[in-house]
């Protein structure tokens, strides 16, 4: 998974946990929304239907107030107080009245008659009509032109008002009861959505935010897991190119035939020794080695052959010589050995003992057996100190090319004025 689908995956997944917590918050809120403005509403029709309540007994009260003030004679007909009181009663009752049945509460407020408060207005109740009734006594006694007739009227209304009190009550009543219900639906349904919410958000917890860390430790576990395969491809291309290195320093200065260093290897140490020889004055000797008529064994047995001699001596030179000595292939059949700390005598020795042992020795080879013999020219620093290689191998080349010109298979010292010898 690259950065980009990474970035994608985990938007995707936040968007749903988002959306999902505005859907049920925006729920909840509307049904809070809901529930207050209903509130309102019942609040309001119980009140205006509690005041019917109130206003049908005040018209009965006041009704028998204005006929005793009619019967008193208490104050001319049209100044009468409790006329003004009845007549305001009646109005605001049918105001009532009107709002109730019709559901128009105010200007703002307006609810949906139930089929059971329709039917206590419109139904067999007629409670509509029956308040109108009243309110039409109330009417036509304000306008009694008669004692009598007022008498009737107010029989009439009172009679009416004892009726209607009752239906009033249950108006009352019924409109509580639908307020109590509708509110438990909505707490029912506020619970739910709760609940619902406390799902989602274990879902989220789940389905969304869980995996989510997963991918991210998984994501993160891998970056670590690479970086170490990463660090250790690093230490095995570091130790397969130190491996190299070392071989490929060996090949450059070693001599792949006979395994011994070669002349690079030689003329490095010998300058070192050069040198060392400058400061300390230990003695050492450079000897130069050449088998004798070595063609003739290359003609004779073959080549293999030649290779075989040149490998068979340098295991010979290699165990003849001490650890502070080293044992070079100087190129072709030439070897040289550098003798380190050791007097003149003591490498003449030396190499009288290797030129004895090679003698001695017999090479076989392809059920061939023959010897070879070798001649050494010795260069030791009793005989002269020298300033460079050239000069240290000239020395021993010129004592070995006297070996050959006097007979061969011997061992030769360098003298000084050789130097001056081609
Ligand atoms: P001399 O006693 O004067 O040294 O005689 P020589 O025959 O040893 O000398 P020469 O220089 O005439 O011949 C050296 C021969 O060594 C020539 C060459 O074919 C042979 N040679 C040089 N390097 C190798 C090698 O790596 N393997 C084999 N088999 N022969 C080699
Ligand atoms: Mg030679
Ligand atoms: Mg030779």
């Amino acid at each position: 998974m690259d950065a980009e689908e990474l970035k994608g995956n985990f938007t995707r997944r936040y968007l749903l946990a988002i959306l999902l917590i505005a859907f049920f918050s925006t729920i909840a809120f509307f049904i809070l929304h809901s529930a207050l403005k209903f509130n309102n509403s019942a609040e309001l029709v119980i009140n205006i239907s509690g005041k019917q309540q109130i206003l049908s007994q005040r018209i009965a009260s006041q009704s028998q107030q204005f006929y005793r003030d009619i019967l008193d004679k208490k104050a001319r007909k049209y100044e009468n107080v409790s006329e003004s009181a009845l007549y305001d009663s009646v109005r605001e009752m049918g105001d009532a009245n009107e709002r109730l049945s019709s559901g128009k509460l105010n200007n703002e407020n307006t609810i949906e008659l139930s089929k059971e408060v329709h039917a206590l207005y419109f139904g067999d109740r007629h409670l509509k009509n029956k308040v109108d009734a009243y309110l039409v006594l109330g009417d036509r006694l304000l306008h009694a032109r008669t004692k009598q007739e007022a008498k009737i009227i107010l029989d009439e209304l009172l009679y009416t008002s004892g009726k209607l009190l009752p239906d009033l009550e249950v108006v009352v009543v019924q409109y509580q009861h639908e307020r109590d219900e509708y509110l438990l639906i909505l707490y029912n349904f506020g619970l739910i959505v709760w609940l619902l919410t406390l799902f989602m958000l274990l879902f989220e917890v789940i389905f969304i935010f869980q995996p989510m860390a997963n991918k991210i430790r998984e994501l993160f576990q891998k970056v670590v897991w690479n970086r170490q395969n990463l660090l250790q491809e690093i230490d095995i291309r570091t130790f397969n190119l130190q491996q190299a290195n070392e071989k490929l320093a060996h090949l450059a200065s070693h001599d792949p035939l006979t395994g011994l260093k070669n002349r690079l290897n030689l003329e490095e140490e010998l300058e070192s020794l050069i040198n060392h020889y400058k400061i300390h004055h230990l003695p050492y000797a450079v000897v130069m080695l050449d088998i004798d008529w070595f063609k003739k064994i290359n003609d004779t047995y073959g080549h293999d052959a030649g290779d075989f001699v040149l490998c068979e001596l340098a295991k010979i030179f290699s165990e003849n010589v001490r650890s502070q000595d080293s044992v070079y292939r100087a190129g072709g059949e030439e070897f040289v050995i550098i003798f380190n700390r050791i007097t003149k005598d003591k490498v003449l020795d030396k190499c009288e003992k290797i030129r004895q042992k090679i003698q001695e020795h017999s090479f076989s080879y392809n059920e061939n057996s023959f010897n070879v013999t070798i001649s050494s020219g010795v260069y030791h620093t009793d005989i002269v100190e020298v300033e460079t290689i050239q000069e240290g191998l000239k020395l021993a080349d010129n004592a070995l090319y006297e070996a050959k010109r006097t007979g061969r298979n011997k061992v030769v010292l360098a003298h000084e004025d050789s130097m001056l010898l081609n």
